[in-house]
Parts: C-alpha cells; structure tokens; sequence
C-alpha cells in the first residue's frame, strides 16, 4: 500500500492544485481500510470549505453513442478558454469487455494530457452505491483542487443515471439518431431527467438523420409536464469528430446556470442534494451497523436456513435478526 500522507499534506496539496497530491487523496477516500477511514474524513472536512465552486455536469448514454468522444472533444473546448476541467467515470456496468477495459486506456488522451485537464477512471467492483458516493468526495476534492467544471460521466443503461443527477447541477443527455427507434433507445425517466439532450455524430451521411431526430426529440420532450425550474431542454446535434455543435452546448449549459443561480434553483438543487446524501449515508450505515454485527453473522445461517425450510415467515426471519440490535 502507498504510503499515507498526514491530512494536511493533502490539503496543502490539494488546494495548491497538484495533481498527485489530488489522485491519491481520492485513492484514499475510496479506500476501504478502517485505518484510512478517519484520516479521508479529516481532509473532507478540511478542503469542504473551498469546494462548490465548479458546474458539476453529468453525462449519459448509451454504450457506443460517443460519450468519451464527445467529453473530449468537448472538454477540449472548455480547457481552450483557461478552464480546468475534471472528468469523473461512474461504470457500474463492471461487465466491460476486456476490449473496453484496453480502450478505456487510450479513453480521451488528448484531453488527459492537458495542463487543464484531469481524468480519474471508474473504480471498479464496488458497488453502485458505493461509487458514488466516492464519486460526491471526488467532485469535492476536484473542486479544492481549482476545477471549474467537473463532469461526471455514466453509462445510460442501469439506475446510475439516477445516481449521477442526484449529485450534478446540470444533465447531459446523449442520444443517437436511429432509423426510426428514436425513442426506444433510452428509458423515458432518463429522458424526463436531462437538462439538454445532444444527438451526436451530426456529420456525414447522417446529418439529415440526426436532424430529423431532433425534431422528434423536440416533440417528445414537449409532452412532459414544465418542470418547477421552469428550464425547457433543447435538443441539439454535434459532431465530435468535426467539432461542431460543442461552443453551442456549452453556452447552453452557461445560460442554464445564470438562469437557475438568478431563480434560486442552483443553490436549491444543491441542498437538496446534500439531504439526499445525508440520507444515503444513513441508510449505509444502518446497513453495516446490522450486517457486521457479529451476533447476526453468526446466526444469519440458521435463520436463512428456517426461512428457506418455511419454519419461519420472512418477516419472521427479519424481525429474529433485528431484535439482536435493538
Ligand atoms: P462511448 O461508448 O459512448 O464512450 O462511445 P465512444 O466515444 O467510444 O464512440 C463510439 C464510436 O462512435 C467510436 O467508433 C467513435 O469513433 C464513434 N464516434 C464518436 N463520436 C463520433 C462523431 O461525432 N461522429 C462519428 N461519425 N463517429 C463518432
């Protein structure tokens, strides 16, 4: 194991923009080791109060729609006016081929070697709710660390999209312009969540296709009912590889963050995030607290045993363990 610097190592590191310093701060919160537990809480606390600075964007699609073409064509754009951006990865999915792990090297190394620019890849084998809750940590230690825009980037396929809102100020849908499957290829809760939504791959023999789409987006999105934010999301289209589309998006999401810091809505999302997050941690550890309970290890074999045999009802089951923790 890498040797533990002392809490305000990190900081001093942290706050002075290294990047080393940076990366293993964020391997320390996700540590799972008891020891480091104390330590990781203490640089939190610390760096807590020179976070919140950045716009945190999520970004979402399905597998092969071009997310981290797009987030590095994209974040190119940003960097070239000064900004630093950092660009988090949420993969539950931990089914990767070992094809997309190989990939998932060469993943944006444009951007990766930009002095603005910085890249953490996915843990993986974690849990989803663990993730992101060291996911949360990491867009705070990025933002001590002088970030301005922080990404957070998801696979649309499983409940992480939900996850990820629940922890930016703005969401990015990416979608691909289908022969005629526009609105299958992504759940309509997704769909309702998105602050823009961004057909990608506009260029070639698919411009026409992927305009048309947009057109249909426009209308599906139309049909929901306004949100309280009052925001409409557009529905753009982009190139990566041509790099257009991408000064049109940004402006978006500036436009978007003036608007909801002026209505209130930025600040508003933002505590109700934090009570949301609150509310996980109690739920996480509520969770630990029974099922490391060594009077419920030992026992829990026994009770599965009668629940599986119909001895006792489930309830049953659940209420025997519970009363060894009340
Ligand atoms: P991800 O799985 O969502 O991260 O998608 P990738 O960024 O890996 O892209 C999937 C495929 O789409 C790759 O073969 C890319 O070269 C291609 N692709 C990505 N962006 C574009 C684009 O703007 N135009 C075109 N024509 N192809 C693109």
């Amino acid at each position: 194991m890498q040797k533990r610097l002392s809490a305000n190592e990190y900081i001093k590191g942290i706050l002075a923009g290294d990047r080393i310093i940076l990366s293993r701060a964020i391997t320390l919160i996700e540590s799972q080791l008891a020891q480091d537990k104390s330590l990781a809480q203490e640089v939190l606390e610390k760096i807590l109060p020179f976070s919140g600075k950045s716009i945190r964007i999520g970004i979402t699609g399905v597998p092969g729609v071009g997310k981290s073409t797009f987030i590095e064509a994209f974040g190119k754009n940003i960097t070239t006016q000064h900004k630093k951006i950092a660009v988090l990865a949420i993969d539950p999915s931990s089914q990767r081929t070992s094809g997309s792990i190989m990939g998932d090297k060469t993943r944006m190394e444009e951007l990766s070697h930009e002095s603005n620019a910085y890249i953490r890849p996915s843990p993986s084998g974690n849990s989803l709710g663990g993730v992101a809750n060291k996911t949360r940590e990491t867009i705070l230690l990025c933002e001590a660390a002088g970030f301005e825009v922080i990404i957070v980037e998801t696979v649309g396929v499983g409940q992480s999209e939900t996850v990820v809102k629940g922890m930016v100020d703005f969401f990015l849908l990416l979608m691909l312009s289908g022969a005629g499957d526009e609105l299958q290829g992504i759940k309509r809760g997704i769909m309702e969540m998105a602050d823009v939504v961004v057909i990608t791959k506009t260029d070639g023999d698919n411009v026409q296709k992927a305009k048309n789409a947009r057109m249909e987006y426009v209308h599906a999105l139309h049909l929901y009912p306004p949100t309280p934010n009052k925001w409409y999301p557009p529905v753009l289209t982009c190139s990566a590889l041509e790099k257009t589309g991408l000064t049109e998006i940004w402006e978006i999401v500036l436009e978007f963050s003036s608007k909801m810091q002026e209505n209130g809505f930025w600040k508003n999302n933002r505590q109700e995030q934090s009570l949301a997050w609150m509310y996980s941690y109690i739920r996480q550890s509520l969770e630990s607290k029974f099922f490391d309970n060594q009077s419920i290890k030992k026992i829990i074999p026994t009770i599965e045993e009668k629940v599986l045999s119909g001895e006792l009802l489930p309830i049953q089951g659940a209420k025997a363990l519970f009363s060894l923790i009340e």
